[in-house]
């Protein structure tokens, strides 16, 4: 398990497993022949990602960012994707049950992100974790709502809408601090409202901060700010924000959280002798 400290916060890398994407649509406009020097395809070209949550421990309370891709996919999907739904396990291997989580926090509500924000139980849809308060921005919810053409199979409401009903979660306008040391920032790009997640723990000059980056980075294959995913709805955003990104996290040293990488869940960018972006393991 990926586990260290931040200030006074601890963090843990809680997975729901790995499912598969198609190469091409992972690297969008990079050619094969470059993003195939880092991973290997399957015979149907497609790659193994990941799906990694953050349990965010603050000494006071139990942040989930991130909820995976659950137990409620249809059938036609799970064929697809499978359904790896391991999130609750790990979970548990890490020591907290359901009952534990004090907010959850999605950074969009594409289904590979907010799945296990709900499951079903007698006939009905509700919350997997019962004592939360569930954070996603309104913004978000809306376009999901609109059921456009292009990304109508990215947005199941079952992961949301109950929530919304029953007063569970909560819709954020713009930037907001959840509790201290845990706030929301809007990243447009891989959608116009995702949001990512920045956590800041211990003294006044020795602040550690990491930031939980969704996708606009989704895995340490995907630092040049050129290699975005094909899903994006504003490549142009998605590539203006990198650089923004980088100008901050490098110089503060910012632990940063991949969503969908496998192998390394988090790290620090950095930028080698030929400026290249790169990233450096967890001491
Ligand atoms: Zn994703």
């Amino acid at each position: 398990m990926h586990r260290t400290t931040l200030g006074d916060f601890e963090l843990t890398v809680v997975s729901d497993g790995t499912y598969f994407l198609d190469g091409g649509a992972f690297f969008g406009v990079v050619p094969k022949t470059l993003w195939s020097k880092k991973v290997t395809p399957d015979e149907q070209n497609r790659l193994e990602a990941g799906l990694n949550s953050l349990l965010v421990c603050t000494g006071d309370k139990n942040v989930l960012i991130e909820t995976g891709i659950g137990n409620k996919l249809p059938d036609r999907l799970v064929q697809i994707f499978k359904q790896p739904a391991k999130l609750l396990d790990n979970l548990h291997i890490a020591g907290v049950a359901p009952e534990d989580i004090d907010i959850v926090i999605n950074t969009h509500l594409h289904f590979d992100h907010c799945g296990w924000n709900t499951v079903r139980r007698g006939g009905q849809i509700v919350a997997t974790f019962p004592n939360a308060k569930y954070y996603a921005q309104r913004g978000e919810w809306e376009h999901g709502c609109l059921q456009l053409e292009r990304d109508a199979i990215s947005y199941m409401s079952p992961n949301y809408d109950p929530l919304i009903e029953s007063g569970q979660m909560i819709l954020l306008d713009g930037d907001r601090e959840i509790l201290p040391g845990v706030s929301v920032k809007v990243i447009p790009g891989h959608t116009a409202n995702m949001q990512a997640v920045m956590i800041e723990s211990g003294g006044v000059n020795e602040k550690q901060k990491a930031c939980y980056i969704s996708d606009l980075i989704p895995t340490s294959n995907h630092l040049d700010i050129t290699w975005a995913m094909a899903f994006d709805l504003f490549p142009l955003q998605t590539i203006e924000n990198r650089k923004k990104y980088y100008a901050q996290a490098i110089p503060e040293k910012w632990l940063t959280v991949f969503t969908h990488d496998v192998a390394k869940p988090w790290g620090y960018v950095e930028r080698d002798e030929r400026s290249r972006l790169v990233l450096a393991p967890l001491a």
